[in-house]
């Protein structure tokens, strides 16, 4: 069903948000701070709003997609909120998304924020995914219009919950990033191909570890770190190994270490027995 929809913010990925509505059959309102970036979205079937007030207005589903939340409260600042629905798709932190809300249904909106698990081109292809959390009868309300940007994934009433998983998410990236930043230098110090171990020997090992993570995410949640597989004292003894193989190797282990810190400092505590999941526990602020 085609809905009127605005959209704030026609950067990178507020144009492809725009683009996407428009494809699907939407009609769509866009507003940009340089009035320019709306030409190509106008060019095919938007509407132009000469200011945010006039594009919120247009439209019962406001979609805001801005360089950082205060952008986002010095665009609607001025606007009259009242009945909307506003759908912040702009990346931030959980205690922004909550603020945000607040100020939102001051003015008689509902919120519902968003993190979007894709980049520009990849809107509205398969594979793109954007978390929503918030108000579940404003995302219930748009939901049709929301998948015509990528699979919607309502993940809470929070609505820090978004914003929490999208960079939880971020957080395995980096970290898997990490291991093969490490894992390449080692490899090339060697002279040895690296696409070749990287598709051939890394990634089918990558994906039989991240295997192994459901049942780490059970033992974490059960607060039980027994172990019959590989304990954190093997792993303590075989990241020393690694490390030295690395300086052998005149490769730096930077970013590697962080984490043999946090085996150490687990390890001296006598929990050597304990599986890699216990490892958690030195993570938490005492009296969380
Ligand atoms: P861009 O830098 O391309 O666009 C930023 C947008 O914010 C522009 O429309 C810019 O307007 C506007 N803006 C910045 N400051 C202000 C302000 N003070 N008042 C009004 N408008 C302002 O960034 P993206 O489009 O790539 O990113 C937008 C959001 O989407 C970000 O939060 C980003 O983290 C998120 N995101 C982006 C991804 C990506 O791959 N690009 C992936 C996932 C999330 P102007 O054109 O006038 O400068």
């Amino acid at each position: 069903m085609s809905e009127n929809i605005s959209v704030l913010g026609l950067g990178l990925m507020g144009s492809a948000l725009a683009d996407a509505l428009l494809t699907a059959g939407h009609r769509v309102t866009v507003w940009n701070r340089t009035p320019s970036k709306a030409d190509p979205l106008v060019a095919k079937g938007a509407t132009r709003a000469a200011t945010p007030a006039e594009a919120v207005e247009a439209s019962p589903l406001v979609i805001a997609c801005l360089l950082d939340y205060p952008s986002v409260y010095q665009v609607l600042q001025d606007t009259s909120l009242a009945g909307r629905v506003i759908a912040n798709l702009t990346t931030g932190r959980p205690a922004e998304a909550r603020e945000a809300a607040s100020w939102v249904a001051e003015r008689g909106a509902d919120y519902v924020d968003g993190g979007i698990m894709a980049v520009p081109h990849m809107i509205a292809k398969p594979g793109a995914l954007i978390l929503y959390s918030g108000s579940r009868p404003a995302f219930d309300r748009h939901e049709q219009a929301l998948a015509d940007l990528a699979e919607p994934r309502y993940v809470g009433e929070d609505p820090g919950m978004a914003p929490l998983l999208d960079l939880a998410m971020l957080t395995g990236m980096y970290g898997q990033m990490a291991g093969f930043l490490e894992a390449a230098a080692l490899v090339t110090s060697a002279k040895y191909p690296l696409k070749e171990f990287t598709e051939t020997l890394l990634i089918p090992w990558l994906n039989a570890t991240a295997a192994l993570q459901p049942a780490w995410a059970e033992k974490i949640e059960a607060g039980d770190h027994h172990t019959e597989v590989s304990n954190l004292e093997i792993n303590r003894v075989g990241l020393e190994n690694l490390v030295s193989a690395f300086r052998e190797q005149g490769v730096k282990p930077d970013l590697l270490l962080p984490m043999k810190t946090v085996i150490d400092q687990r390890t001296a505590r006598g929990l050597g027995h304990e599986g890699l999941s216990g490892l958690i526990e030195e993570l938490y602020n005492e009296g969380r």
